[in-house]
């Protein structure tokens, strides 16, 4: 029997934050009962620091610059689109040729709409449509709960089927207002007030407003706000865990959680490389707080519980899918690996592999590349690189700029460079005429 499959995503979701990764907080409960009898990632990635690429890579098992999901802010103002290119293989159209069910219950509206290319094979695409709903999801996070309320009432439905159902919930993304924990803790009305007008100062428009100062007290409090924001998305996923348990379903869903890139909290200081880089928020670097993420696969009779410290991508979780379904892809635009030997511990070791991150939102592009024990960055424009020994220094603190640079992982990431901007030109080709609205949804976001 087929089985359901729950791909269930926090967007912007640190992986430190997490209790099976180390976080000793008890943010994540459910998340962490679900790893516990299932295959945890330790070492997995997303292929740039935003959603776009993140969830793009997810569901095409490409780069961001071969679907086109990609901004290329340059000097001459070069924009590109951010549209999924339609040739790109989809999960959810091969999900379709195998009569799956399929629905979307989504958070983020600015940057995963049916609009941008993500609607794909999807029966229901359930996403809000205006600015109302838009404020609702990020101010008072109220929609949220309708939408877990939506995909309870579709699983409850489409129980005697097979069904592949999204969630991406737009916790703990900012603003950072955990409406759900307002009088759970102290966080009494002039508290709310208070949050809400930081947030707005402190986050939404900080990269734009050099000026704004943080200090260590505003620091500390964004960052308790986040937790809370954590705390919520492992409450709503624990939600549908339980819904799934009442409907005896559990058994026989396949439940992949991960999120689609992390956030970052001043790690690499304040003010590095200009306006746009004020070492908060993401999608303006490559370093492992932003590009590292949660990814736990679940399904007790057919994998084996456990930790991995493979290397592992978002890239791989469209083949993994397909592969646990009977389907060996040969598919060569298919970037990612397969997963399921991993799953089932039948792979002891990794042969060698390197990554790649690109597709920044703010500031110029950078691009990384990473092999597990050594990490590159490439400033493009200024033509900056950044070597990082992760064996001896896991945090990269410690660049070191420009020489003594590893030859093989420099000469991979030229070519995928190369190969970046050739498929780039080739993408803009396919650049529709919704870009303005899809502009002014990131816009009304925060992302531009
Ligand atoms: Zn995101």
């Amino acid at each position: 029997m087929k089985p359901n499959i729950l791909l269930f995503t926090a967007d912007t979701l640190r992986c430190d934050k997490v209790g099976v990764y180390g976080c000793s907080k008890n943010l994540t409960p459910n998340i962490d009962a679900i790893a516990q009898n299932g295959k945890v990632f330790l070492n997995a990635y997303s292929t740039g620091p935003w959603t776009g690429p993140g969830f793009g890579s997810l569901f095409t098992s490409q780069y961001p610059s071969e679907i086109g999901y990609t901004i290329k802010k340059s000097k001459n103002k070069n924009e590109q689109g951010y549209f999924i290119n339609k040739t790109a293989p989809f999960l959810t159209e091969l999900l379709k040729r195998k009569k799956y069910v399929t629905a979307c219950f989504q958070g983020n509206y600015g940057a995963c709409s049916k609009e941008t290319g993500f609607g794909r094979g999807f029966d229901i695409y359930e996403q809000s449509s205006s600015k109302k709903s838009l404020i609702q999801a990020l101010l008072l996070r109220t929609y949220s709960s309708k939408l877990i309320n939506k995909a309870k009432r579709f699983i409850k439905k489409n129980k005697n089927k097979n069904f592949f159902i999204w969630i991406n919930l737009i916790e703990p993304h900012t603003p950072y207002i955990p409406f759900k924990y307002i009088h759970k803790t102290n966080f009494f009305s002039k508290d709310l007030f208070y949050a809400i007008l930081k947030s707005n100062k402190i986050y939404l428009k900080p990269k734009r407003n050099p000026e704004i100062s943080i200090s260590d007290e505003d620091k500390q409090y964004i960052k308790y706000k986040y937790d809370l924001l954590v705390k919520t998305i492992d409450d709503y996923f624990g939600e549908i865990i339980t819904h799934l348990t009442k409907l005896g379903l559990k058994q026989n869903t396949l439940i992949i959680f991960c999120s689609d890139h992390g956030e970052e909290f001043w790690d690499h200081g304040d003010n590095r490389f200009g306006v746009y880089d004020r070492g908060v928020d993401h999608g303006h670097t490559q370093y492992n707080e932003l590009i590292k993420v949660p990814l736990i696969f679940y399904f007790p009779e057919h994998i084996k519980k456990g930790k991995s410290n493979i290397l592992a991508s978002l890239l791989d979780v469209t083949p993994t899918i397909l592969e646990l379904l009977g389907e060996k892809q040969n598919d060569k635009k298919l970037k990612g690996i397969s997963l399921l030997p991993n799953l089932k511990n039948e792979r002891k070791q990794q042969t060698k592999r390197i990554l790649f991150s690109e597709s920044v939102i703010y500031g110029t592009e950078k691009k990384a590349v990473f092999d597990g024990k050594q990490k590159l960055i490439h400033h493009i424009e200024e033509d900056i690189w950044e070597y990082y020994n992760l064996e001896t220094d896991s945090a990269e603190k410690h660049p070191i700029r420009n020489k003594n640079l590893p030859i093989e992982l420099k000469e991979a990431l030229i070519s995928f460079e190369k190969n970046s901007a050739k498929k780039s030109q080739e993408n803009e080709k396919h650049a529709s005429k919704d870009e303005e609205l899809i502009k002014k949804r990131l816009k009304s976001l925060g992302y531009l």
